[in-house]
């Protein structure tokens, strides 16, 4: 079995002072045999965390990127801007750029293309509203969000993330993360065939040091996407340290 997957998700956090002091625990915490870690500092942090992660076994990611290689798109980050500085993952799609930003399936779908494209590894979220699991409807809104955001070749990580556990402090049940992840493989294999066997599947929203063990023992959860829990140093390494 390949080595489970620890994202964390700064978000819009991260002053220098903060970043160096929390690369510095995290890279030091880290131990050889775990979990593949990767973090994703905002934009204006990935130089110096790139320096500060060489000869470390932690990967870096970014938050998200543009579809385009280059040229006039004021404000944004091309994917090989992003390799350029030693990136190697990238978060797209996430709720919070899907409902800030408008984001669509589509364009999560050329991004994914293009940072594929660019050698970075895509980690696309998808997850449903509170709403929608409420009204039974959340199978069917991932299955849209995978046949629209996913790219046929795709080889990337798919990152569950229900948006009503993101930031709540409300993870999904274990029973409620184990039947989607059920429906979730299923799905893949059905839109993407041989390759939808190959996409690793990470659970989102609300992990911490307390319910990381029982999550990442679920069958099918490859990893976490950690928010909130990935700035405090003690807090993620303990996540890290409950994965394999
Ligand atoms: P929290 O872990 O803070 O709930 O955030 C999850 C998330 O959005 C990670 O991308």
């Amino acid at each position: 079995m390949s080595r489970q997957i620890i994202v964390g998700n700064w978000k819009m956090n991260g002053t220098t002072r903060d970043s160096k002091a929390l690369v510095q625990a995290i890279s030091g915490g880290v131990k050889a045999e775990g979990p593949d870690v990767v973090i994703c500092p905002p934009f204006t942090q990935l130089s110096l965390a790139a320096s500060q992660l060489e000869g470390t076994s932690v990967r870096l990611g970014a938050q998200d990127c543009h579809k385009a290689a280059s040229g006039a798109y004021t404000g944004d980050i091309s994917p090989a801007m992003l390799t350029d500085l030693g990136v190697s993952h990238v978060i797209l799609g996430h709720s919070e750029r899907r409902q800030g930003h408008g984001e669509l399936d589509e364009t999560v779908r050329e991004k994914a293309v293009a940072a594929a494209k660019a050698g970075l590894t895509p980690v696309v979220c998808i997850g449903e509203t509170e709403d929608q699991r409420e009204s039974g409807d959340h199978f069917d809104v991932l299955g849209w969000q995978i046949k629209g955001s996913l790219p046929d070749d795709f080889s990337g990580i798919l990152a569950y993330e229900p948006i009503w556990a993101i930031g709540t402090g409300r993870a999904a049940t274990t029973e409620e993360i184990a039947e989607t992840m059920v429906f979730l493989r299923q799905e893949l294999v059905r839109q993407f065939a041989e390759n939808g066997k190959k996409v690793r599947i990470l659970y989102g929203g609300s992990v911490n040091n307390e319910n990381a063990a029982s999550i990442l023992s679920i069958p099918e959860v490859a990893g976490a996407l950690v928010g909130g829990a990935s700035l405090k140093p003690d807090a993620f390494l303990s996540i890290i340290h409950a994965a394999s």
